[in-house]
């Protein structure tokens, strides 16, 4: 089976590992921590990075160190991974789902803008209160979806005259530069990514918070490991075992090194599904913007038609001829846990999720492993 998107790890990350035996350093310190980190946080251009044990961690003590707490709201895009959604809960703060836009599979702004505008208010103490509800808003979570940047200035403008803090969920967007610029220089109080296995890079697991405010990062450090002041058992709050641990940091420095190849490998493979979905009417590329900042963390394209058999039934040939072609997320609205909650209108995230085809992605597919996924999409495609 051509999986979706699977890890690319050699020579360097094998002999990263075997220092860690040789020295003994395979917990959770040690310098390839502290390597992975000043890695980070130079490629976000932040003053600081701190690891985690995974992206989902990392959310979550993001959303904490905001304040999110116990009976709040937090708007996230619908379009998105449940762990996006799970970080919110758990902090015991609900979800507040909204819908996507049709241009950039995530947060749509002018949605989000009216909503705040229509069933937010501001309460005595000024903070911004669901109308519906009687909950306090405490901050918003925008997702790069596929790894495609969304504007955080505009962003910011949007949310700013509410109090809400920003906490980007870019677990699938390390290396992005919106602008030209690095996340670490937008208007945001948090940037979380993902080193899963299935990510651009990985650590096999792990995760990593990046953010403009320095007292910010110390205060996410405070959190992720333990809440201990000194060498003794002192600790001030109930913090967390969030740590990285010196192997899966020494994996993801070897894999730091490559991100600009990996980088330049997904460009590719997004541009071949591109020059394959304009030979077809009835499929349309990923969503892009002008200036080109994604990651193309994910690549393929989306059905255009009316007909859900169609779609299913090119996933069923994709995987008889041995390609994994799953649904995309599912949203959360649809989901179990998340069927209470309070969600927006969603007619583009209804309309579009099932249509998006994630192709092989992998940075180590090879020539022949794209031919064959070629081959079955002409011949499904040429067909109907
Ligand atoms: C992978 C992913 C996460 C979760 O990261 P883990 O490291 O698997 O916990 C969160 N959000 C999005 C959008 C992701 O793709």
């Amino acid at each position: 089976m051509i999986p979706t998107a699977v890890p690319n790890v050699g020579p360097q990350e094998e002999a990263n590992l075997r220092e860690c035996i040789a020295s003994t350093m395979v917990s959770t310190a040690g310098p390839f921590v502290t390597d992975f980190e000043r890695g980070i946080a130079q490629i976000s251009e932040t003053p600081d990075a701190v690891s985690t044990s995974s992206g989902t961690c990392a959310l979550h003590a993001a959303l904490m160190q905001c304040g999110v707490g116990y009976g709040d709201l937090v708007i996230v895009p619908s379009l998105t991974f449940i762990a996006s959604a799970n970080a919110v809960s758990h902090t015991g703060a609900q979800p507040w789902l909204f819908e996507c836009s049709a241009e950039s599979w995530t947060l749509d702004l002018a949605v989000l803008s009216e909503e705040l505008e229509r069933n937010t208010y501001r309460d005595a103490q000024g903070l911004c209160r669901h109308r519906p509800s009687d909950k306090i808003v405490r901050a918003v979570l925008p997702v790069m979806t596929m790894g495609l940047s969304l504007d955080l200035d505009d962003l910011h403008d949007v949310v700013a005259p509410y109090g809400l803090s920003i906490v980007v969920d870019a677990a699938a967007a390390i290396g992005v530069r919106p602008g030209g610029k690095a996340l670490g220089t937008a208007p945001v109080d948090a940037i979380c990514y993902s080193f899963n296995g299935n990510k651009t890079i990985t650590c096999g697991g792990g995760g990593a918070i990046v953010s403009p405010k320095q007292n910010f990062l110390d205060g996410l450090r405070h959190l992720t490991t333990t809440a201990r002041n000194g060498p003794n058992y002192d600790h001030d709050i109930v913090g967390y075992n969030y740590r990285m641990t010196n192997l899966n940091a020494a994996v993801g420095l070897a894999q730091l090194d490559r991100l600009p190849e990996f980088l330049a490998t997904k460009i590719r493979i997004a541009a071949h599904y591109n020059e394959l979905a304009a030979q077809y009417d009835m499929l349309g590329p990923f969503p892009e913007r002008e200036d080109k900042a994604s990651t193309y963390w994910f690549s393929g394209f989306y059905y255009i038609g009316d007909d859900r058999a169609v779609a299913d039934a090119f996933r069923a040939h994709m995987r008889t001829r041995d390609i994994d072609l799953r649904e995309f997320w599912k949203p959360l609205h649809m989901q179990q846990p998340y069927s209470d909650v309070p969600h927006t209108e969603m007619p583009v995230t209804d309309d579009i999720w099932w249509r998006i085809f994630p192709l092989p992605c992998s940075t180590n597919l090879t020539a022949d492993e794209l031919a064959t996924v070629t081959k079955a999409v002409h011949d499904f495609w040429s067909a109907v």
